[in-house]
């Protein structure tokens, strides 16, 4: 996986409360958190979305930071992408297409990641996830509308629709209504 830099991180951060915990074994307990909210410079400018609350949980040791994309291949820094004629739903219905600004189709990057972003949740035993708004991958309600004129239309994610269909509630960073 070419990720372009030294400075994004992993695309996976983990943090137990016992830190001799298997990698492995199920916490029942916890979130999934889109990892530049936990200020991994993985966004596609190599930058991050840093909210201390999130960071927060990953030093308690109840969440996991994932980043999809990065999971599914993309490098760090990388080409904006948006799901172009669809939704994230739809991407996973083969009805809708995720492309790169200039034009590139990296549809099946972006359900890898989602797939390998719920195989983390369910092997983790994580039935909750809190993601980054309005990304290609991670938005949950609203996303960019395909235009890439940071415009927003009514839908999910690729990875927030995945996740959706195993019933792992999703929050975005704006929400404070989780209970730890
Ligand atoms: Fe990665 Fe999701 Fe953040 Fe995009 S929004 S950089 S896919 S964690």
């Amino acid at each position: 996986m070419n990720t372009g830099n030294a400075d994004h991180g992993s695309a996976i951060m983990a943090s137990r409360r016992n830190s001799s915990e298997c990698p492995g074994r199920a916490v029942n307990r916890g979130f999934i958190v889109s990892a530049c909210l936990a200020g991994l410079n993985c966004t596609y400018n190599g930058k991050n979305k840093l909210k201390p609350r999130i960071r927060e949980l990953i030093k308690k040791g109840v969440a996991v930071a994932v980043c999809p994309e990065v999971l599914g291949g993309s490098s760090v820094p990388r080409e904006r992408c948006e799901i172009s004629g669809g939704d994230g739903g739809q991407v996973l219905a083969k009805k809708a297409a995720v492309k790169t600004l200039s034009g590139k189709d990296i549809t099946a990057t972006m359900v890898l990641g989602a797939k390998k972003t719920l195989a983390i949740a369910k092997r983790l035993g994580i039935k909750r996830a809190i993601l980054k708004s309005n990304s290609p991958s991670c938005g949950y309600g609203m996303i960019y509308d395909g235009t890439f004129k940071d415009k927003l239309k009514k839908g999910n994610g690729v990875t927030a629709a995945l996740l959706l269909r195993y019933s792992i509630k999703i929050y975005n960073e704006k929400d404070d209504d989780y209970d730890l």
